[in-house]
């Protein structure tokens, strides 16, 4: 990576049009798992820890058929929905923390997904990173979510100088725009996906790059860009 900083200006004045021009770059940005009601979103998010978004997709296609309602986690031995959930990894543990959630979804909760951090992090197996990414999806964003695409690309875009994704998150809450919440990481990963490779950033092609410090693409080569 590119290590000179160069001078962009105040990361203030820079992350209206930051999100501006991700947002029109990524229109299209949206999280990437698939669910069509809130416990499938919750389901989800739970099983996407350690494994790819794409390997859950493929799960739940079938698991979502089988499982429509909290009652249903419920009415199944453990290890049936342990085999269910098996190809998305700690199977065990998932396994175990979607019945402890669905138990106090419909002890305490109605069968509804709460949309706080609080009450979500009531739910057993549900830590921050769930809770938060399940509050925006909802509508209720409360924090940013910070993935290893976020940190990565708030470092380079010099939003952050923190290491540390709690830190990284105060850093973006007090900078960005509290309606712009939800949808920010979502530009940042598809940016990160897209075009700011961790490897190999195509700074050439990016549509920051007179905005970011790290850009590789030298100031003065900027205004000859197409
Ligand atoms: S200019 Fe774009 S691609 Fe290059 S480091 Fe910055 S954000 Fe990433």
């Amino acid at each position: 990576m590119h290590e000179a900083r160069r001078p962009v200006g105040r990361r203030r004045d820079r992350i209206r049009p930051i999100i501006e021009r991700l947002a029109v770059e990524h229109a299209d940005a949206k999280i990437a798992l698939e669910f069509r009601n809130p416990v499938e979103l919750l389901i989800s998010v739970m099983l996407s820890a350690q494994t790819t978004d794409v390997n859950v997709n493929r799960v739940t296609a079938t698991l979502f058929e089988k499982y429509r309602r909290p009652e249903d986690y419920l009415a199944v031995p453990r290890d049936e929905l342990e085999q269910d959930v098996y190809a998305t990894g700690f199977f065990r543990q998932k396994a175990k923390s979607i019945q402890g959630a669905m138990r106090v979804l419909l002890d305490e909760f109605g069968g509804e997904v709460p949309t706080t951090i609080d009450e979500l992090l009531r739910l057993p197996g549900v830590a921050r990173k769930t809770a938060n990414v399940v509050a925006a999806e909802l509508g209720n964003p409360q924090g940013i979510v910070v993935d290893t695409h976020v940190r990565r690309l708030s470092q380079r875009l010099g939003l952050t100088r923190q290491e540390d994704p709690v830190k990284i998150e105060r850093d973006l809450v007090k900078l960005v725009p509290r309606a712009d919440w939800g949808r920010f990481p979502h530009l940042l990963i598809w940016h990160g996906r897209r075009v700011c490779d961790a490897r190999n950033p195509r700074c050439e092609d990016c549509v920051l790059t007179d905005l970011c410090p790290s850009s590789r693409v030298e100031l003065d080569e900027v205004a000859e860009l197409p």
